[in-house]
């Protein structure tokens, strides 16, 4: 599967038209950016910053947590939620492919000594029960205490259902493990599966929402819990150098984002779909969609395509399996015109 790195040519000057890399690459809208001017701030290392004390109240009750923490971004999240739950020689139990283990620069083994073991994500996007209670140890010197488990959701666009969720986190809760949940994309996967958020984080006891992907805000996730958990999680925030001070101005554009960019996401998943029958009609071979992504393996050289797509306000991020992310900023005339550089470069 692709990595989120961009491997395409960099838009010459910023100023692609259509960018489907990823749904962080959204400009803040004029709402946002007023919201963002006018937001009142404090000083949140003393707790005194009004917009972020909203956000975080806000945030809370979205996610049915007691409290929630504002932090820089979703690998900060994890990795203040990895070192609240664990002690150093504990082990978190992970999807191989899942962005805490594959894509954070094992941050909470190197700054945490904690162990990360992976297991095999399926083909869902889900963890297998038996291949969480497999790994789970037994109390024995020799091995590191299993201490939680991380899941996923979504998983490369994939919403993961409900119930397989929950014959997971039951797996993990049988032997006595803290479930946390990467929702980088929550609101992706609440969209996709029809259901309110809150339905997938009832069945976790923690989780990391990011504001700056399909939200569109530019910065900023959320780490929900209880509160002695969030306690702990502010103390890893400080200890990463994660303590800013008159954060409301971001704050306010994460508040922004919940408040106007969640029923939208549906649009995104629409245009995805649009996107992928289109290629599919194209004779692009290998072409999968969920929610607001598309992947596809082009049959000629990535590189030359991104190329060649680029030429025409395109860009995307060409690797040996192409990823197409929908997103805020392309609407329905930039979905027109993205179909029309597929024509042309793929006739
Ligand atoms: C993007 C992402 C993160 C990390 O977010 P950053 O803000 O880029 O650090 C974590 N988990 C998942 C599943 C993600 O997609």
């Amino acid at each position: 599967m692709p990595s989120y790195a961009p491997r395409g040519p960099a838009p010459a000057n910023n100023q692609a038209r259509f960018d489907l890399r990823s749904d962080t690459v959204t400009q803040p809208c004029a709402g946002m950016r007023a919201a963002m001017a006018a937001a009142e701030v404090g000083d949140d290392v003393y707790g005194d910053d009004p917009s972020v004390n909203q956000l975080e109240a806000y945030g809370a009750e979205l996610l049915g947590f007691p409290e929630a923490l504002f932090v820089t971004s979703g690998t900060q999240s994890n990795l203040c939620a990895l070192l609240a739950h664990c002690g150093r020689g504990e082990e978190v139990i992970v999807g191989a492919k899942y962005h805490i283990f594959a894509d954070e620069a094992a941050g909470a083994s190197v700054l945490g000594g904690i162990a990360l073991q992976p297991i095999p994500v399926a083909d869902d996007g889900g963890l297998e029960a038996a291949a969480i209670t497999d790994v789970i140890k037994e109390d024995d010197p020799h091995y590191p205490i299993s201490r939680l488990l991380c899941i996923e959701n979504t998983v490369w666009g994939r919403a993961v259902s409900l119930k397989r969720m929950a014959q997971a986190t039951a797996a993990a809760r049988a032997a006595g493990l803290c479930v946390h949940l990467d929702g980088a994309r929550l609101m992706n996967a609440a969209a996709a599966l029809g259901v309110a958020p809150q339905a997938l984080t009832a069945q976790t006891d923690t989780v990391s929402l990011c504001l700056s992907k399909g939200l569109g805000a530019p910065v900023g996730s959320l780490l929900a819990g209880p509160k002695a958990f969030i306690a702990r999680a502010r103390r890893a925030r400080k200890m990463l150098g994660g303590g800013t001070r008159q954060a409301g101005v971001l704050a306010a554009a994460g508040l922004y984002a919940l408040t106007h960019n969640v029923d939208r996401l549906i649009q995104d998943h629409a245009r995805a779909e649009t996107l992928a029958a289109h290629l599919t009609g194209l004779g692009v071979r290998h072409v999968t969609q969920a929610s607001n992504m598309v992947f596809f393996g082009p049959d000629q050289d990535p590189v030359t395509l991104s190329q060649e797509l680029a030429t025409r306000g395109v860009t995307i991020s060409g690797a040996a399996t192409t990823r197409l992310v929908l997103h805020k900023d392309i609407d329905d005339a930039g979905l027109a015109a993205v179909m029309t550089a597929f024509d042309e470069v793929l006739a």
